[in-house]
């Protein structure tokens, strides 16, 4: 299962994410309230460049009312400094335009940095507020950068010549990457149409933090609760207890409350023997943001596709999807969809079969009724146990979360680039949950700085991703400051927390992001770390996953949390032949996914569906991806990948990543698995080279080819003729 990755690292990448309109009255009202921002006072700890190791941020001193000044304040500066740039009588050279663009809005980044890692992992009302604000501001003062005319001339005045300067290799890729983003941003159009661009950035952006915010909101109210724990049945004493503390803290004591992840299916569904209880989890989670109250979505999302089209079109593109594939690995819509469609008939048809053992089972068991899909888990975790012998409550003693984080990830880390980790407890974190370390390359210098901060909370978006607090670069001379955050359940107080193996892959998974981070080695902020095409960047974070299973990492972490003893080697053996268990259905749930984003996002201008729910259901049918007992991972209305996470018509990335992370990882078991010499290479080639090669040129050179698709098939369990169950 592949974990959310959301993308806001690159300031301009940042912006144009967070994009909108101010036209709506409720929202015209909550602003009243908070604006106009208050000057930026001497004492605002944004101010100044943070004097911490490796400039971490200064949560000892940062409070909710220093973030509004200082991102205003760091908007006027870098205004400024962009004026003065475009104001130049010299003629444009790299080192008078490019360079200085580099380094503005040194402010604007730090704060927006540290402002959008806490909205997104420990967000709050007022925090929320100053989002709602500032938001469409920043999307205009993005615009006020890319769509001025003056340095546009300059940016295309160093472009033009690029190849008659003997500049280096990623200079040159650096101004070709500016070059690119102003026309993409509509550096190019008549004023006419650049007005109308600035209108509908607005609008854009607006819209997004109205998604964001109603879909926390939508997912907390949609939390299922519980009157009597026999409703409970199923699940172990300790997750009641987990759902007995959080309703406690929602001020529901006496009753339990189970919270809602971000995806459609939810785990508790696997142990909950009551059917109904099961089903009122299920229609919870699909209809948390579509029950025509203050949290529905379905008119932002229209609204959203609507404008999304239509910007486009304003740029030269028939739809959205073809304007952001333009630059991204797969070139066109066309190609990723060829992906998806030929991924779809062995998917389907082994969730067909998956279906119709489970099926077998409710009937033998005299069940009398049809499976749908809130039996799914519960059934498919029945025949996994008949099949294999296996259940999650077995394993999950051997995955004890330090021994995972220390004796896995980082073990597998070290094995392969030498690097070493120290916890650091002087270093002021947001929320007592994180935990900071630092990391020594093999030659004991120092390389970076992550946290971690894995448990749910209500204030936390769902899912798991990874951003940076500091980008690398030999301009500024700063080391990485990195981020992992997810959504694992919290142990009730005193317990230790046991994780399923999804959960580890998703530690291995978001930390490959954070090497692909800590590794870069590039000149320029631009060009750094996962500064890459989207359906490039899910490739080192998948890629470290296949990491989780190697033995000699396995057998180094997966020990019993009370007693230490590893892992029986049986229990191992009836982890790896459960692998490609129900892969038909996430495959299937991950194509219909990836198919809808792609039906919202190939509609051309002025196509916006009058109704979501029914244009959801024939696009479906559209892709022959509708198998009724195999909903789409995310429905439309709480897909945050495509509305708010950056990953529009970009969901398809997974699965185009997928491909590189099991072909790249047969390169490996062909020269010998986890050697260091073979992490050397890894991390030369791929992993410390950021966005200053193009990404198939880097691949190619590592690969020796191009990638193809067998390695995938292989692991998946999907190849031909192999599509029954057994
Ligand atoms: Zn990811």
């Amino acid at each position: 299962m592949k974990q959310l990755f959301r993308n806001r690292l690159a300031l301009s990448a940042l912006l144009s994410a967070a994009i909108i309109t101010g036209a709506c009255a409720p929202y015209a009202a909550i602003k009243s309230r908070i604006s106009p921002a208050p000057a930026v006072s001497g004492d605002n700890p944004f101010l100044v460049e943070s004097t911490l190791p490796y400039h971490a941020p200064r949560f000892d001193l940062i409070r909710n009312e220093h973030y509004q000044p200082a991102l205003e304040e760091g908007m006027r500066q870098q205004l400024a400094e962009i004026d003065a740039i475009a104001k130049q009588l010299q003629a444009p050279t790299f080192d008078n335009t490019i360079v200085p663009m580099e380094k503005s809005g040194a402010l604007l980044t730090r704060t927006a940095k540290t402002f959008f890692g806490v909205i997104g992992a420990n967000t709050n009302d007022t925090l929320q507020k100053v989002q709602e604000f500032e938001a469409p501001k920043l999307a205009a003062h993005n615009d006020a950068i890319y769509l001025n005319d003056q340095l546009y001339r300059r940016v295309k005045g160093v472009y033009d010549q690029r190849n008659a300067s003997n500049l280096p290799d990623e200079q040159k890729a650096l101004i070709e990457r500016y070059n690119r983003d102003f026309v993409r941003a509509g550096a190019t159009l008549s004023e006419a149409d650049k007005i109308r661009m600035r209108s509908l950035n607005q609008e854009l952006s607006k819209l997004s933090t109205d998604f964001s915010n109603k879909l926390l909101a939508g997912t907390k109210v949609g939390a299922l609760v519980v009157d009597n724990v026999s409703q409970l049945d199923g699940l172990s004493e300790d997750e009641i207890k987990t759902a007995a503390d959080a309703a406690k803290q929602r001020g529901l004591t006496g009753k339990w409350v189970l919270p809602l992840r971000n995806t459609t299916q939810q785990p508790a569904q696997a142990e909950l023997k009551n059917r109904a209880v099961r089903q009122k989890l299920f229609e919870q989670s699909t209809l948390r943001t579509s029950r025509s109250d203050s949290n529905d979505t379905r008119s932002t999302i229209r609204r959203m596709a609507e404008l999304r089209a239509e910007k486009a079109q304003l740029l030269g593109y028939p739809t959205w999807a073809a304007y952001v594939l333009a630059n991204q690995g797969a070139k066109t819509p066309e190609n990723a969809i060829k992906l998806l469609t030929d991924l779809v008939p062995p998917a389907t048809a082994r969730a067909h079969a998956e279906a119709a053992d489970m099926q077998k089972l409710i009937d033998t068991q005299g069940g009398g009724f049809k499976l749908q899909p809130w039996d799914w888990q519960y059934y498919s975790e029945q025949v996994r146990k008949a099949k294999y012998d296996l259940d999650e409550s077995q394993i999950m003693p051997y995955f004890e979360f330090n021994s995972v984080l220390e004796n896995g990830v980082f073990y597998a880390a070290n094995k392969l680039y030498g690097i070493t980790f120290k916890e650091r407890h002087d270093i002021p974190v947001y929320h007592p949950d994180v935990r900071t370390f630092e990391v020594f390359d093999a030659d004991g210098s120092p390389l970076a700085l992550i946290y971690f901060d894995y448990f749910k909370r209500d204030n936390k978006s769902g899912g798991a991703w990874m951003d940076q607090f500091v980008d690398q670069s030999r301009l500024t001379g700063w080391k990485p400051v990195v981020y992992n955050v997810a959504n694992f359940t919290k142990p009730a107080a005193g317990q230790p927390a046991l994780l399923t193996y999804d959960d580890v892959t998703t530690m291995f998974h978001e930390f490959g992001h954070g090497l692909h981070g800590m590794f870069s080695r590039v000149g320029y902020p631009t060009l750094s770390g996962t500064n890459v095409p989207r359906d490039f960047v899910e490739f080192p974070s998948q890629f470290n996953e296949h990491w989780a299973l190697e033995p000699t990492v396995f057998a180094n972490y997966a020990k019993h949390y009370q007693t230490g003893a590893p892992i029986p080697s049986a229990l191992v053996d009836k982890i790896k032949q459960s692998r490609t268990f129900n892969q038909g259905f996430s495959m299937t749930e991950l194509m219909a996914a990836s198919l809808l984003d792609f039906a919202w996002h190939t509609l051309p201008a002025g196509a916006a569906p009058g109704d979501v729910d029914s244009f959801e259901a024939a696009s479906l049918k559209r892709f022959n991806v509708a198998v009724p007992e195999v909903p789409p991972r995310y429905h439309s209305t709480y897909f945050s990948h495509i509305w708010d996470g950056g990953y529009s018509a970009g969901y398809y990335a997974y699965t185009w990543s997928e491909v590189l992370d099991d072909d790249a990882f047969a390169w490996f078991t062909e020269h010998g698995g986890l050697t260091r010499a073979n992490g050397s290479r890894f991390r030369d080639m791929i992993l410390s080279r950021g966005g200053t090669v193009d990404a198939a040129t880097l691949y190619r050179n590592f690969r020796g080819r191009d990638p193809n698709v067998d390695a995938l098939l292989e692991e998946r369990g999907l190849k031909g003729g192999d599509s029954s169950v057994k």
